[in-house]
């Protein structure tokens, strides 16, 4: 897709569409899962660090992208499909792998509602399934043949 198709999209989450943004959007839609400040900044290295962060920051604070708290410590971000018009429920879930330490998105699977008792404020949900990966499986089983 080219950066231009995204401009509603921007607008639409009312941020200025300017280049940079529109290239830093770009680069998250082509990722299929979860992704941390530290490989967008290794990945866009014509941009300004601090620039990539504040974009970050400006989308997560319109939706564009969800943070994801995997365990890892390590901040993640992942693309939101519903290009901001997510409510938390349908938020999907993501898968942990241990050995990787990647966190993949489970696009299919939204999280299952959670009954919030009277009187209390949720803000967040993180729905994380933790253990393999196909790839990482895939090696350790080959190692043991
Ligand atoms: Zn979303
Ligand atoms: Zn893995
Ligand atoms: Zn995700």
């Amino acid at each position: 897709m080219k950066a231009e198709h995204y401009i509603p999209i921007l607008e639409d989450a009312g941020i200025r569409p300017t280049s940079t943004r529109l290239l830093i959007y770009d680069a998250i839609c082509k990722k299929s899962d979860t992704f941390s400040l530290t490989s967008l900044e290794d990945e866009l290295q014509s941009i300004d660090k601090s620039v990539i962060f504040r974009t970050l920051s400006l989308f997560h604070e319109r939706h564009l992208i969800h943070s994801v708290d995997d365990g890892s410590g390590l901040h993640k971000y992942c693309l939101c499909h519903n290009h901001g018009h997510c409510s938390s429920e349908e938020a999907h879930c993501h898968f942990f792998c241990e050995k990787c330490r990647k966190t993949y998105c489970l696009s299919e699977d939204s999280i299952p509602p959670v009954h919030i008792p009277e009187g209390f404020i949720a803000n967040k949900t993180n729905y994380i399934v933790k253990g393999i990966c196909a790839q990482c499986a895939k090696k350790t089983s080959q190692h043991l043949k």
